[in-house]
């Protein structure tokens, strides 16, 4: 399984929830592991993204934990 990328679609594109409000979501392409911030807001700062964080799949309705991810599982 590539890293990086979804398991399902192999969509390098993620994006989280603010576990205060579910409108409110951060997307960021994961790059080489890093997360890159896509589509922010001059007045609101990207959501932090942790090995924990449970993240989305852009493209399909893949969602898991970051640490999920970036070992390619
Ligand atoms: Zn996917």
């Amino acid at each position: 399984m590539a890293k990086n990328k979804c398991p399902d679609c192999g969509s390098q594109g993620f994006y989280v929830k603010d576990p205060q409000d579910q409108y409110n979501i951060s997307e960021f392409d994961l790059e080489d592991g890093e997360i890159i911030y896509t589509n922010v807001e001059a007045d609101a700062p990207p959501l932090p993204v942790a090995d924990d964080t449970e993240i989305f799949c852009d493209r399909c309705a893949w969602h898991d934990r970051l640490k999920a991810v970036r070992k390619g599982r």
